[in-house]
C-alpha cells in the first residue's frame, strides 16, 4: 500500500497500476521505461497542463471533428492509463478505435481489446495487414482502420511509427511529454500533455465545437510552435527553480 501522504503519492499510484498492467499481460516491459520517460518530461513542464498544451487539445478536437476517418490508435500503455476516458472520446469524437501494438502478440491484443470493451469502448476487429511502411509486424494494421484513416490520433507513440504514417499521407496527431521525441516532431500536431489529462480536455473541447468552427480551426494548426512554446516553458521553469537556489 502506497502511503497517502507520500508527496508523489498521484505518480506512485500510476506507477503500480501500471506495474499491474504489465504483469496481466497489458503493458510490455519496455512501456515501464517509456512512463519513466514520460514522468521525467512532466516534472519538467509542472506536472501541469500548460496554456500551449490546452491550445493544443482543442486544436486536436478539431482535426478529429473535421477529419473524413478519423481513427484513435491505442497501445498497451495508453489502454493501462486511459481505458476509461477513452469511451467518452471515442463518443465525442465519432472517432474509430483500433488496437495497434509495438510488441505485438495475440494474446496481447486479446488482453487489451477486452480492457477498452470492458470500459465501453467499440473496438474495431479484422485482418491485420502490412500496410505501414515498416519492417516486421509494426507494419500491421487494419485495412478498415488505420489502413484508411486520413487522420490518426496515436498517444504515446513510437518516433518510426508516426513518421510511417505520415509517409503514408495522414495526419497524426501525439500525445507526448517529450518535445523533442521524434514522435512529437513528426507529428502534425503534437499534444505535450499527460495522456490522462490530454485524452478528458480533447473530449471536452469535441463536445462544444461545431463542425463549422472545427473545419476552420483544423486548416490553421501549426504543429512547430507548440514544440517550440513546450521547450521555451520548460527553460523557463528551469531558469526560474535555478533562480530560486539563489
Ligand atoms: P521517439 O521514438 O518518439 O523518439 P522515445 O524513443 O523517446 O521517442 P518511446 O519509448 O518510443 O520514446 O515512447 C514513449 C514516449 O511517450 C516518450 O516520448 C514519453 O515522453 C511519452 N510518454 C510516456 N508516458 C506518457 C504519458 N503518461 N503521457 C504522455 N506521454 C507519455
Ligand atoms: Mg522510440
Amino acid at each position: 500500500m502506497i502511503p497517502e501522504d507520500h508527496p508523489r503519492y498521484a505518480a506512485l499510484v500510476v506507477r503500480e497500476r501500471l506495474a499491474d498492467a504489465m504483469r496481466a499481460g497489458i503493458v510490455a516491459p519496455e512501456g515501464l521505461i517509456a512512463q519513466g520517460r514520460g514522468e521525467a518530461f512532466d516534472y519538467l513542464l509542472g506536472e501541469r497542463t500548460t496554456a500551449s498544451a490546452a491550445r493544443a487539445e482543442v486544436d486536436a478536437a478539431a482535426m478529429l471533428l473535421a477529419a473524413r476517418r478519423p481513427v484513435i490508435s491505442v497501445n498497451g500503455n495508453t489502454a493501462a492509463l486511459s481505458a476509461h476516458q477513452l469511451a467518452d472520446l471515442q463518443e465525442a469524437s465519432g472517432a474509430l478505435v483500433e488496437v495497434n501494438l509495438f510488441h505485438r502478440t495475440e494474446e496481447r491484443m486479446q488482453r487489451i481489446t477486452a480492457l477498452l470493451e470492458e470500459h465501453g469502448v467499440d473496438v474495431l476487429s479484422g485482418v491485420p495487414e502490412r500496410l505501414i511502411p515498416l519492417s516486421h509486424d509494426r507494419a500491421l494494421c487494419l485495412p478498415d482502420g488505420i489502413g484508411a484513416a486520413d487522420l490518426v490520433l496515436v498517444p504515446l507513440e513510437d518516433g518510426d511509427r508516426c513518421a510511417a504514417l505520415r509517409q503514408m499521407g495522414k495526419a497524426v496527431i501525439a500525445v507526448d511529454l517529450n518535445p523533442l521525441s521524434r514522435t512529437a516532431q513528426t507529428a502534425t500536431l503534437p499534444v505535450i500533455d499527460e495522456v490522462r489529462r490530454a485524452v478528458p480536455a480533447i473530449t471536452a473541447a469535441c463536445r462544444t465545437m461545431t463542425p463549422a468552427a472545427a473545419r476552420e480551426r483544423a486548416c490553421g494548426v501549426d504543429g512547430k510552435r507548440y514544440l517550440k512554446e513546450a521547450i521555451a516553458a520548460i527553460a523557463a521553469r528551469l531558469e526560474e527553480m535555478g533562480h530560486a537556489l539563489e
